[in-house]
């Protein structure tokens, strides 16, 4: 929900040379896509939504990179970090990665068009539906919630204005993942924002977390009865605001 509601707050002030969207139906993907990305860092975790959204495909791409993600820490880690065999909340949760994936999704874009825009809407929007409609996508099962994936994926590229430029959709998922970090420091014991370009006390894989007034506990009431509700509400004032205001191309 948090990706949502980012999704569509950076739509609505982006500018379209900027990447920005440059209709209502580009927002309202934007933020889908935004949403998504949100979901993504938590790929180097098995047991997490995202590893069981495809099934075993997904399953056995969270397995390889957790073990790829723990082997780039060890090999860029100082020797104060520590030795680490699980590499979950390491490489997919930092500034490099965002930025990195970004560029390489825009690069892909700018390269090959429709099925690199294609596939990159049907991977995050599949993300998407599963994180904001998880009950929905568990009660119907991974053929049907992959279909309306397909189905959501094709309206999507189709609303597309074809002069729609590149780093549009590489900056939507920028952002989801920025997202994912500011919650996982918000309710968990920081990340390695930095890691490992910046090195903080001597670590390369410091991780940060703000202090801890502002932390709370994930699935805790602050979550549930607070937050959830006020980003809920973020998200229908900010969809209903992109309606009226913004110009269809
Ligand atoms: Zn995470």
């Amino acid at each position: 929900m948090s990706g949502a509601a980012a999704g569509l707050a950076v739509a609505a002030v982006l500018p379209p040379a900027a990447g920005g969207p440059s209709s209502v139906a580009e927002t309202f993907i934007w933020a889908g896509v935004c949403a998504g990305a949100a979901l993504l860092p938590d790929i180097d975790l098995p047991q997490s939504t995202i590893a069981r959204t495809f099934g075993p495909i997904s399953h056995v791409a969270a397995h390889g990179i957790n073990k790829a993600s723990a082997m780039f820490y060890n090999v860029t880690a100082s020797g104060r970090d520590g030795h680490r065999s699980n590499g979950h909340r390491t490489l997919t949760h930092t500034v490099l990665f965002a930025f990195g994936l970004g560029i390489v999704i825009s690069s892909l874009v700018t390269a090959f068009a429709k099925p690199a825009i294609i596939a990159t809407l049907f991977v995050t929007l599949g993300l998407a539906i599963r994180g904001l409609a998880g009950d929905w996508a568990r009660k119907h099962g991974p053929i049907m919630t992959t279909a309306v994936t397909g189905l959501l994926s094709t309206l999507a590229w189709t609303s597309i204005p074809p002069a729609t430029g590149s780093t549009s959709l590489g900056l939507a998922i920028t952002t989801g993942c920025l997202v994912h970090y500011l919650g996982d420091a918000i309710t968990k014991d920081g990340v390695p924002l930095l890691a490992p370009l910046v090195p903080i006390n001597g670590r390369r894989w410091h991780a940060i977390n703000p202090p801890a007034l502002v932390c709370i506990r994930a699935n805790g009431l602050v979550e549930k009865i607070a937050i959830l509700p006020a980003l809920t509400l973020t998200t229908v004032a900010l969809a209903a605001a992109a309606l009226p205001t913004t110009h269809t191309g």
